[in-house]
């Protein structure tokens, strides 16, 4: 499952702020949207039409604790554009879920899936709650009624929730069956992230992992880096991280550095990715594994080829950027770099392959789950590896050429490509003014 930074105000995907840190992810969405905008042949009203949500909805969720008391809780649903396809993005419980951040990352998440060219648009919601202090009945009975709050909300063809911070594919599971219930019919297609005993597709939790290193593989071909013998440090071995790792290490790389929230290791000779259990399967196995002790601080100025950090946000900022020595750097984790290191690795000539690209794996994968639940058909795992690279490999070469023929950063270039297909979708549509 996600986790981020847990801050309401921090940025999504990208940043246009000084350090990222004090811009609302509306304010940042909205930022990055005249950028690239700017730079494409674009309607400038279809351009006003994006900096809106169509819709927001803000729900009272009553809940029986446990103790028979009874707690209201707020929870939201934006829903950001919808021109290629149904909403689709996470449903996240915290405490620090607001309505900007949700308009916020729903931008964010019909960027990411308009550059992967899924027939998605993006949404995002969440309730404000520490599902810390939920017990399991708490959580399910939550879920459920949240679920029926937003019941007119979501659907197959119209909304498509996923896991976020604070919820997983048990969550899902209850908000599939709560929906279901209401609806006389089971409704698998409704969320994506389920287990797939009920329609969850298989590759679903190692996708955005398997896309950051199918994504890194290309980037190293593109600059000349074979991968055998390419050094690389990673933060984070959570599902992201481990499985890029593991994938990497797998095809030929020396895998040096890796991390989790206690701290990293280093070996010159390179870490059995294998042998380390990832921070879901033995949480501090990592600093457990060798005695090289360094800091997440110092695993990201190693000298490396590739650097990938996947933990949180906003970890290469103008403090570190100049003591990076890596020669690349894949952003597994969403907005791991700031504006101002985005603009030092630029003046530097580091290259950055931007987060809603090189992550896309996950909402890929969601929405072959989406396809395998409304054709009632399962995938094999082999065939959703071989789909997701299929997809992975479209995605890089439509964002290389952008940035081999416009000369900008592999971030704007991926964001133009996802521009210029949602302009062009509404300017065909029409915006029924
Ligand atoms: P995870 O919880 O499975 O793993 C996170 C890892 O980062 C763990 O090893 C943890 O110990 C480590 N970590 C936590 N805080 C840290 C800190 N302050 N410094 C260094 N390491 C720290 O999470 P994940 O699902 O692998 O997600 C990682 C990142 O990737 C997040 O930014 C998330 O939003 C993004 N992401 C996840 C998915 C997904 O479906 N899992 C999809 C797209 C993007």
């Amino acid at each position: 499952m996600a986790s981020n930074t847990v801050n309401s105000r921090r940025r999504p995907a990208d940043d246009e702020s000084n350090d990222g840190t004090d811009e609302s992810a509306l304010e940042t969405a909205r930022r990055q949207l005249n950028r690239v905008a700017d730079g494409l042949d674009i309607d400038p009203n279809i351009v006003e039409r994006l900096r809106h949500p169509s819709h927001v909805h803000r729900v009272a969720v009553p809940l029986k604790r446990d103790d028979g008391s009874i707690e209201v809780f707020t929870g939201y649903r934006a829903q950001h554009d919808s021109v290629r396809g149904p909403y689709k993005g996470g449903i996240r419980y915290h405490p620090g879920v607001t309505e900007e951040e949700c308009i916020g990352l729903s931008m964010w998440m019909t960027w990411k899936c308009a550059v992967m060219d899924i027939p998605f648009g993006g949404a995002k919601g969440g309730l404000v709650v520490d599902p810390k202090r939920l017990s399991e009945t708490e959580h399910e009975r939550l879920t459920r009624r949240f679920a029926q709050e937003l019941r007119d909300t979501v659907g197959p063809k119209r909304d498509i929730p996923a896991p976020d911070m604070g919820t997983d594919s048990r969550t899902m599971a209850w908000f599939m069956d709560a929906y279901s219930m209401q609806e006389g019919e089971t409704e698998p297609g409704v969320v994506t992230g389920k287990p797939p005993v009920i329609g969850g597709s298989y590759g679903r939790e190692e996708a955005p992992g398997r896309s950051v290193a199918l994504v890194t593989r290309e980037a190293c071909a593109h600059y000349d880096l074979g991968l055998d013998g390419t050094t690389i440090a990673i933060q984070g071995f959570g599902s992201v991280g481990a499985n890029a790792a593991r994938l990497l290490d797998e095809w030929g790389a020396t895998i040096v550095s890796i991390s989790d929230v206690n701290g990293a290791v280093y070996d010159p000779d390179g870490i059995d990715t294998v042998d380390v259990p990832s921070h879901d399967e033995k949480p501090e196995a990592v600093t457990q594994y060798a005695d090289d002790r360094i800091s997440n601080e110092e695993l990201l100025t190693l000298d490396v080829d590739v650097l990938i950090p996947a933990a949180v946000g906003n970890v290469l900022t103008e403090a570190n950027a100049d003591d990076v020595q890596a020669e690349l750097v894949v952003e597994g984790a969403n907005g791991p770099t700031t504006s101002s290191a985005d603009s030092v690795f630029s003046e530097r000539g580091i290259p950055v392959i931007p987060d809603i690209l090189a992550n896309a794996g996950g909402v890929t994968v969601s929405y072959f789950e989406w396809l395998q639940d409304i054709n009632r058909r399962q995938w094999s795992l082999e065939r959703v590896h071989d789909e997701l690279e299929s997809e992975m490999l479209d995605a890089w070469c439509n964002v290389r050429r952008e940035v081999e023929e416009r000369n900008v950063s592999w971030r704007d270039g991926a964001y133009s490509v996802a521009l210029s297909r949602i302009g062009e979708a509404h300017r065909i549509r029409g915006l029924w003014p």
